[in-house]
């Protein structure tokens, strides 16, 4: 008689927990995911503006994202990519420039050759950096401070990690910079240095779409709707998973993707040092505005803005990558701010954001009236981006938890790399091997030394 599949649950629809859910299942495992919200997808996921169904917060896929586009040729969606050389705008003392190639970063007129110099071979310097660990011992400010100088510090990347960390700035270490140069270096094609970005036609809701057809074709159990409250070991039998809507299922194994403080909250028999390492990570929440208006703004699919009036923290201009005719001829902008989880913004109405958002907006481009304003939709979420602090490697909480059975995979993991969706893959991908090493069923043992570490998923 053949032994019966291991019983795993996934806790979280978004990238992490759906590659989670197709490994387990083409290794022969049962799998049931779970998600607490009606569709799949999480920080991906897509929704209606107007008559648009787009990504909820704006998605760009880079040449450089192996994992992803692996995965997107498994979804047989790689070869349709759309693949576009992108312009950066930057706007500063009221003014919007072109900063998308070195001619146009040499005429900036706010900053001497010195400080280009300098803010230049600060990104250089970082691109060719190998040992982040070391980085992750050096505040970002401090760092940047030494190699940029203060004047490029003051004027161009303090604003910048306020737009993206707000006060949270200084609480990360250098390491966080660091990544965002990799990434965008890698984002440059070899030689020609250009900026492509590429999109699947119908964006991430075709993908998800797909991805979910492809869970089912390989028999993995999907549950919408299933917000876990509680996940405890029952004694010699398995891992036992309880719902809001009242439901309850036992498993074998469990892995929980969600952020860390929800994590905590549902998981009480987790040790003091292991909530306490949950507890520790800190967030930046986000507040994305998205709006369809019937006119282009400037044609820079990301604006950074430097100045402190702006309510919103970048403009990402989606129709400057994407064809218009997937938004119905119209002009898809998003707005993001990214806050503090604890930040009174996630009080404001959406009224009360819109009127400010907007307003802000039609300062910036004249050319653009409240009357080209066909939608306007609103998402907020408190834990988005793990903030890379100082020692943050070391201070993770490792992924096999001192409850049998039960395994934490969250973005919180992601310690060399830049939150994205290739990331998010490329960390499933890795800690499936550690979760399939593990003893068959051994929930009643306890984990080893070796289990306890986090380095195997590095
Ligand atoms: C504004 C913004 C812009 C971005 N831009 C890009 C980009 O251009 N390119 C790129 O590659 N990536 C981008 N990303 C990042 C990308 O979206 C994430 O890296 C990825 O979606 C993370 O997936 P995840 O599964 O780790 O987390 P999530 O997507 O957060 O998934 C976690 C899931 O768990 C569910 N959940 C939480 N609690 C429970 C519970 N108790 N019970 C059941 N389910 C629960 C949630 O509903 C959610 O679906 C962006 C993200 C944001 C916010």
């Amino acid at each position: 008689m053949s032994a019966k599949p291991e019983r795993w649950a996934i806790v979280g629809g978004g990238f992490l927990g759906m590659t989670l859910a197709h490994r387990l299942a083409q290794h022969g495992k049962k799998v049931t995911l779970f998600e607490g919200a009606s569709q799949l997808g999480g920080l991906a996921s897509a929704w209606n503006l107007g008559e648009v169904v787009w990504d909820r917060h704006y998605h760009v896929t880079l040449l450089s994202d192996r994992y992803l586009r692996s995965l997107l040729g498994e979804l047989g969606l790689e070869k349709e990519m759309q693949w576009v050389e992108t312009r950066t705008g930057f706007y500063t003392e009221g003014k919007l420039y072109s900063m998308s190639n070195t001619l146009e970063f040499l005429q900036f007129p706010l900053l001497g050759i010195w400080d280009k110099f300098r803010l230049g071979a600060t990104i250089f310097y970082a691109s060719k950096i190998n040992n982040w660990r070391e980085l992750e011992k050096i505040p970002v400010g401090d760092w940047l401070r030494r190699w940029s100088g203060t004047r490029t510090f003051e004027n161009i990347w303090l604003p910048l990690l306020r737009a993206k960390l707000s006060e949270n700035y200084k609480k990360a270490s250098a390491a966080f910079i660091w990544a965002i140069i990799a990434r965008m270096y890698a984002a440059r094609r070899t030689g020609l240095k250009k900026e492509m970005f590429g999109y699947v036609p119908g964006g991430y809701a075709r993908i998800l779409e797909r991805f979910g057809e492809m869970l089912v074709k390989e028999k993995a159990c999907i549950r919408l709707r299933h917000v876990a409250k509680k996940v405890e070991w029952v004694p010699g039998g398995g891992v036992c998973v309880a719902f809001e809507n009242g439901h309850k299922e036992v498993f074998d194994r469990i892995v929980l993707t969600m952020a860390a403080p929800y994590l905590a909250r549902i998981c009480p028999q987790l040790s003091e040092d292991e909530r306490s390492r949950l507890m520790g990570i800190q967030y930046q929440g986000i507040i994305c505005a998205s709006l369809l208006l019937k006119r282009p703004l400037a044609g820079f699919y990301v604006t950074n803005i430097t100045d402190s009036w702006v309510p919103f923290t970048a403009i990402i201009e989606m129709s400057a990558l994407v064809d218009r005719t997937h938004f119905g001829g119209n002009t898809l902008v998003y707005l993001p701010k990214y806050v503090t989880p604890d930040d009174p913004a996630f009080s404001l109405t959406d009224q009360e954001v819109e009127e400010t958002f907007v307003q802000a907006l039609l300062r910036m481009y004249p050319h653009v009236y409240r009357s080209d304003l066909l939608c306007f939709r609103l998402s907020r979420v408190r834990y988005v981006l793990p903030i890379s602090t100082l020692h943050y490697s070391e201070r993770l909480p490792p992924m096999a938890t001192s409850i049998p059975g039960v395994h934490i995979v969250n973005s919180a993991h992601i310690v060399n790399g830049t939150l994205n969706v290739n990331e998010t893959i490329q960390l499933a991908e890795k800690a499936l091997g550690r979760l399939l090493s593990l003893p068959t069923r051994a929930v009643s043992v306890p984990l080893s030394k070796e289990d306890k570490s986090n380095e195997a998923y590095r």
